[in-house]
């Protein structure tokens, strides 16, 4: 059976496909929301009424070796209800699709955010590089630290280890939920006070795991004396 390549399937979720170009070496993908109304975030009340059109041109996971940029037509709605005090608002996309201000969809940016944990600043910047997802260093670790929330609720089991903004020059500290499996913090060094006055503001921790170097450990030791530390390597 043979399948052929749909263009629609190059789209996320909610979007349709309105051309497709090869420029340069780049590929442009042009989108429109499937969505056939938008609603006022303020009374809720349905509009179809377009105000004015604005374009949103961010940056997408590569496509056979080459750089998509999605230019996604978007709009700026009336409000006709009487009782509401906004006039225009403007569309809202799926967060899930392309957040608010960002210039790469959320798939892209969750790629960099894993090359990031993985390799650390720099590597992963050059790594994001030759993946044709260029990226610098300095978004990068915005993107890390942009999802990491900083959770203070429950967080039983942790594991702390160090973190390469630059490998060989700046290290910081990352802190896991090994439960959860997830970061919970990126601490901006390596220093015993930065890590012991992070641990003493999570009281709930029981079990940290670390590295067999020394300097962690005295940070658990000294913050969370109750707790059972575990060295895993
Ligand atoms: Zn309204």
């Amino acid at each position: 059976m043979r399948h052929r390549l749909q263009c629609a399937c190059l789209a996320p979720d909610g979007f349709s496909v309105d051309d497709v170009k090869v420029v340069a070496n780049s590929i442009q993908i042009q989108l429109r929301s499937r969505q056939p109304s938008r609603t006022c975030p303020d009374c809720r009340r349905v509009s179809r009424r377009v105000q004015s059109r604005y374009v949103r041109r961010p940056a997408d996971l590569p496509l056979s070796g080459r750089l998509v940029q999605l230019i996604i037509v978007a709009g700026w709605f009336w409000c006709d209800a009487v009782l509401c005090g906004r006039r225009i608002f403007c569309e809202q996309l799926d967060c899930d699709v392309l957040a608010r201000y960002s210039r790469r969809t959320q798939r892209l940016e969750t790629i960099v955010h894993h090359l990031g944990l993985a390799l650390g600043g720099g590597p992963a910047a050059a790594f994001a590089n030759r993946l044709m997802m260029p990226v610098s260093n300095d978004t990068l670790l915005r993107v890390v630290r942009r999802r990491i929330a900083d959770r203070s609720d429950d967080l039983p089991v942790v594991g702390i280890d160090d973190f390469a903004f630059r490998r060989g020059q700046t290290y910081g500290t990352i802190v896991c939920d090994l439960e959860r499996r997830r970061p919970v913090s990126l601490l901006p060094d390596r220093a015993l006070d930065t890590s012991r006055s992070w641990l003493a503001q999570h009281p709930s921790i029981s079990i940290v795991a670390r590295d067999r170097g020394g300097g962690y450990g005295e940070a658990i030791a000294k913050a969370l004396p109750d707790a059972e530390q575990v060295a895993d390597r």
